[in-house]
């Protein structure tokens, strides 16, 4: 298009209202939820960027095909048309649909990984570590030293470290490897997108090691847009080639599609080994149900087959990789520090550098994610210590490499002055920033601590 303003690619078809909670009601509901956000109402929530994952719009489109949803428990014509779908996009010969992306890993890893492995990954997904150390394995983060490092404008800050990877292979038993995983694009690292090069390396060491080599391919389509504008030689090539050519470098992958699959549940395993398959199937009938279903409904599988097309639309991608820097810039003018460049589906703030005088341990991003949500109802998750720190058994911690609040934009939500809103909160916190305070975790539980730990605010000194 010839004008510079880049317009939502689709016009609003239906609309829910959004509640308006007063501030002294955000006080009580987040002292009620111990201070953590993921015990609030969403009602109690006026902009809720708490995640992408699953909170998408689905398009008119996605709706008919639910209508048109085949319910059979098995070999269901939606599975038919799911299976056919993904076979295309990836070229995987084994579709396992799953129902969501964490299942997908939970029956990849039991079947593959054992006490005492290593997998690793650029950097792993909160769900993914999670699974992989339930198995008594490592999970080991290999993401270039520039993922590490808020300020820096690599293009590609999501990348695997190969020499690093290398030696990992060098370091362990071959057979304690039992394959090598890249998130595309990075989640955890701020959405940082993988290059086809670095896809490409990864792939031929993993190769010559005889190691599989899989995607944790949530947000393929963005990882794939990323690509296009700033890998030389793509830039004539469509989203779909790239994606397909992303997928021709590994053995397999495992999708959540809440993420790129535009729907608000699903997720699947894609493969090309057969005995590997087999293998997870037998699982998967254990807990998640049939292999032509796998613990979704007919019509979850139609809106996933239709979403994973219209993803890939150039005006889409266009769009969704263009509101989130849009987000990011008025952050930035509202002096917020941000990781550069922003990532596909989220800003993610940089707290340390904020609230300098709040250290790790008593929890930055904490302080400022309960701060946006008191201030104006905004939600966003925090991704520091709460979150990815290391716990010893004598109870003390070690730090986070970063303390961040992730803001992530759900697909095809919300608009521009939803967004113009949330950087008039983020400006009024920022200008308050020095009396923010920290954080003590009076409750938790062994693993993925920060969906239920509860909170208590550190008085004035
Ligand atoms: C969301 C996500 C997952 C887990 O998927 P769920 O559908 O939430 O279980 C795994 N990896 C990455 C990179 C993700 O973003």
């Amino acid at each position: 298009m010839p004008y510079r303003t880049i317009i939502e690619p689709f016009r609003i078809h239906s609309v829910q209202a959004i509640r308006y909670p007063t501030p002294e009601e955000r006080l009580a509901a987040l002292e009620a939820a111990g201070y953590n956000l993921f015990g609030l109402h969403a009602d109690d929530v006026i902009i809720d960027l708490l995640t992408d994952s699953g909170t998408g719009a689905m398009s008119s489109k996605q709706w008919a095909g639910m209508m048109d949803g085949d319910e059979s428990y098995a070999g269901s014509k939606s599975y038919y048309r799911f299976r056919d779908t993904i076979k295309e996009l990836t070229g995987f010969a084994e579709i396992i649909p799953t129902h969501q992306g964490r299942a997908a890993e939970r029956i990849l890893f039991a079947v593959t990984v054992h006490a005492g492995d290593v997998v690793p990954n650029n950097t792993h997904f909160d769900t993914t570590r999670a699974n992989v150390e339930y198995q008594h394995a490592e999970a080991r983060d290999l993401v270039i030293a520039e993922g590490h490092d808020p300020s820096s404008l690599h293009p590609f800050k999501g990348n695997m470290d190969v020499a690093a990877l290398e030696a990992t292979f060098d370091d362990v038993d071959r057979d304690r490897i039992p394959l090598a995983m890249m998130t595309v694009t990075n989640n955890s690292g701020g959405g940082q997108p993988v290059s086809m090069a670095n896809l490409r390396a990864v792939s031929e060491l993993c190769r010559n090691r005889g190691i599989p080599f899989f995607l944790d391919a949530c947000r393929f389509a963005e990882n794939a847009w990323f690509i296009k504008l700033r890998e030389p030689g793509y830039e004539d090539r469509t989203p779909r080639e790239i994606a397909r050519e992303m997928f021709s470098l590994a053995d397999g992958c495992t999708m959540s599609a809440k993420k790129d699959g535009l729907a608000n549940i699903g997720g699947f395993i894609g493969l090309n080994d057969r005995d590997l398959a087999r293998d997870c199937r037998n699982l998967l009938i254990l807990t998640e149900g049939f292999p032509t279903y796998g613990g979704l409904a007919g019509y979850d599988l139609e809106a996933i087959a239709q979403g994973l097309d219209e993803v890939l639309d150039e005006e889409y991608l266009r769009y969704r990789v263009r509101s989130t820097a849009y987000l990011a810039e008025k952050v930035l003018a509202a002096g917020v520090p941000i990781i550069q460049p922003p990532g596909g589906h989220a800003v993610y703030l940089d707290a340390a550098a904020l609230l300098p005088h709040i250290p790790p341990h008593e929890y930055p991003g904490q302080a400022l994610a309960a701060e946006l949500y008191l201030d104006g109802g905004v939600r966003g998750v925090e991704m520091g210590s709460v979150m990815f720190a290391t716990r010893h058994e004598d109870g003390t911690e070690t730090p986070a490499p970063m303390e961040l609040v992730r803001l992530a934009v759900p697909r095809r939500t919300y608009t521009q002055s939803h967004i113009d809103y949330v950087a008039e909160v983020m400006i009024d916190v920022a200008q308050r920033a020095e009396h923010l305070r920290g954080f003590r975790i009076v409750e938790q539980a062994p693993w993925l601590r920060h969906f239920t730990c509860r909170f208590e605010p550190i008085a004035d000194p």
